[in-house]
Formats: structure tokens, C-alpha cells, sequence
């Protein structure tokens, strides 16, 4: 196993699956995990900070770096652009620590492809309901954009088993603890 691979996290799950909540809670908790910060062209929501939770660019900035080859990974989801900065994981990684992913399906199989032995975890929601349930009680998407957003949860929940570990979002520091718990046990 190279020594990036074993310090890649990467999570997926469906919008509204509390990945981000699950995610802060690891980095709270254990200080070996840093987060990838991704560059998107969404916009960014009130309570996000441009530099922390993402790079937020232009169409225009976002195509030019990927031209001048600055990502790992990117796709196109409900019409905005996301992408894994290389620069993101070899600098957290060359400073010894653990670097997490928060990425949809589609990348998580592309960031597999380049490193192997990743580990990557899909966290699933307890159910379809309860999923629509927190997006719509969340209130950062409209009614059109959550009805995408749970047409794309249904397509994602089909990739479970491409992961190596499904974990089930119940309550989010037993969900964090497991992760922390996989990381430390695999072989
Ligand atoms: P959101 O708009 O809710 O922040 O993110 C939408 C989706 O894009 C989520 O599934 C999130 O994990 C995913 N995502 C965020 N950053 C990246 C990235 O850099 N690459 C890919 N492939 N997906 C990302």
C-alpha cells in the first residue's frame, strides 16, 4: 500500500445524509483528519465559508484549472461543478495526516482508480423518508432542487456495494466513532 492511499478517506451518501455533520464530528474527535477542501462552482450557502467548507470559483476559474490539470477528480452534479484538487490531498498528506473526501459517487470511483487502497464508505441515510425529511428541513434548496437532489439519492444508494464499508447514519458520533474505528482496524 502506497503511503498516500492509506491516507485517504473517502465518503459518499446522498445529499441529506448528514455527511457533512458526520465529517466535522471525526475531525473533532480525532485529530489525525483533515478535510479536503473541494472546489465547486455551486453557490455558496450563508452559513459556508469560501476557503473552509469549499474553494468556491467561476465556471470560468473551475474549467481553466482542470485545463491546467490541477484536479484528481471532478464531475458535474445537479448543474454545478465539483472537483478534488491534487494539490488538496498531496499537502495534507506530506504533513502526515489523513485526508478525508466528502464526494459523490461518480468521484469516489475515479479517486479508487488512481489510488487503490483508499478506503472509502458510503453512509446511508436510515431510509428514503427520512432523507427527504432532512433536506427539506435543512432549507438550503428549493423544492425543485430537492426533488433533484432525492432523484440523485436513489441513483447513489445503487452504488453501495461498489464501497468497501456501508455505514448507517442513525446518530452522528456513533457514526463517527465507526468510521474512526474501520480506519484503525483495516488491514
Ligand atoms: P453539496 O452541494 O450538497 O455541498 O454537494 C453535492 C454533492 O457533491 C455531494 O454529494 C458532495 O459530497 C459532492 N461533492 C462535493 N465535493 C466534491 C468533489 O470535489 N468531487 C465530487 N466528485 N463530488 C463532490
Amino acid at each position: 500500500m502506497s503511503s498516500i492511499d492509506k491516507n485517504i478517506v473517502v465518503i459518499s451518501g446522498p445529499s441529506g445524509c448528514g455527511k457533512d455533520t458526520v465529517v466535522k464530528k471525526i475531525l473533532a474527535m480525532d485529530e489525525r483528519f483533515v478535510l479536503s477542501v473541494s472546489a465547486t462552482t455551486r453557490q455558496r450557502r450563508p452559513i459556508e465559508k469560501d476557503g473552509v467548507d469549499y474553494i468556491f470559483l467561476s465556471t470560468e476559474e473551475f474549467t481553466s484549472r482542470l485545463s491546467n490539470g490541477e484536479f484528481l477528480e471532478y464531475t458535474c452534479y445537479c448543474d454545478n461543478y465539483y472537483g478534488t484538487l491534487k494539490k488538496q490531498i498531496e499537502d495534507k498528506v506530506m504533513a502526515g495526516k489523513v485526508v478525508v473526501l466528502v464526494i459523490e459517487v461518480e468521484g469516489a470511483q475515479n479517486v479508487k482508480k488512481v489510488y487503490p487502497d483508499s478506503l472509502t464508505i458510503f453512509l446511508a441515510p436510515p431510509s428514503l423518508e427520512e432523507l427527504e425529511r432532512r433536506l427539506k428541513n435543512r432549507g438550503t434548496e428549493d423544492e425543485t432542487k430537492i426533488k433533484q437532489r432525492l432523484f440523485k439519492a436513489k441513483e447513489e444508494l445503487g452504488f453501495q456495494s461498489s464501497y468497501d464499508y456501508i455505514v448507517e447514519n442513525n446518530n452522528v458520533e456513533e457514526c463517527a466513532q465507526s468510521i474512526i474505528n474501520i480506519f484503525d482496524n483495516r488491514d
